[in-house]
């Protein structure tokens, strides 16, 4: 699985629509500070599903989105695109290349897609599960972020082992399976608090 092209549009710098193709052979994208490098990262963090401001270098989400230069006004919509191959199908869809979308419209709204199909946030989040790709995920190590994995609680150094491990899959559904199982669990003690009434 890899990285094919990233397309961008209205995200930070980027107000024109620009892509990127990652062919063979492209290993660093260099350029003047400010130009824009740092925000192609973010892209790729944002789309993933980031929820963090603070790790979009923003106040607030909205300021991800083009807000406008002394020569052109602001826009009102963000989207960033990736195309990633998956060839070895480690991705559980059965395509060779799989588009993942994120937009965001300035008043909150925001939308994912896989392959052009309106998804849920945690249903994207899902799809890359074991795959070491995600927003807590090792495949992108930024500037400190060796430090900080080392400094972190250990529980939450485990999370990089058992995502590795291929084993976060299994535990977010154990999660999941177990917050269905106490609102399952209330719902049952309610209903015999109800039926303790009526008899
Ligand atoms: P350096 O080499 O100094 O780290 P860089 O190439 O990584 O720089 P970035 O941090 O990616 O640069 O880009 C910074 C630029 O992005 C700044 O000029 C900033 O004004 C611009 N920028 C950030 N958010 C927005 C936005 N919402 N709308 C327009 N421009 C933005």
């Amino acid at each position: 699985m890899f990285l094919k092209r990233i397309e961008i549009m209205g995200f930070k710098s980027f107000a024109d629509r620009t892509h990127i193709d990652f062919t063979d052979g492209i290993t660093a994208l260099l350029g003047p500070n400010g130009c824009g490098k740092s925000n192609i990262v973010d892209a790729m963090k944002w789309v993933l599903g980031e929820q963090s401001t603070k790790n979009m270098r923003a106040e607030k989400m909205e300021d991800v989105i083009f807000n406008g230069t002394d020569e052109r006004k602001a826009l009102n919509v963000a989207e960033v695109t990736l195309i990633i191959s998956n060839e070895e199908n480690l991705l559980d869809l059965d395509l060779s290349e799989i588009s993942i979308k994120r937009r965001l419209y300035r008043n909150g709204d925001s939308e994912y897609f896989v392959n052009n199909t309106l998804v849920k946030l945690k249903e994207l989040r899902e799809l890359f599960y074991d795959t070491g790709i995600g927003k807590s995920a090792y495949s992108i190590m930024e500037q400190g972020k060796i430090d900080q994995v080392l400094s972190n609680k250990p529980e939450e150094r485990r999370y990089l082992f058992e995502e590795a491990a291929g084993i976060t899959r299994f535990k977010m559904k154990g999660s999941e399976a177990e917050r269905k199982l106490n609102k399952t669990n209330e719902n049952m003690v309610q209903v015999e608090n109800i039926l303790s009434e009526v008899k």
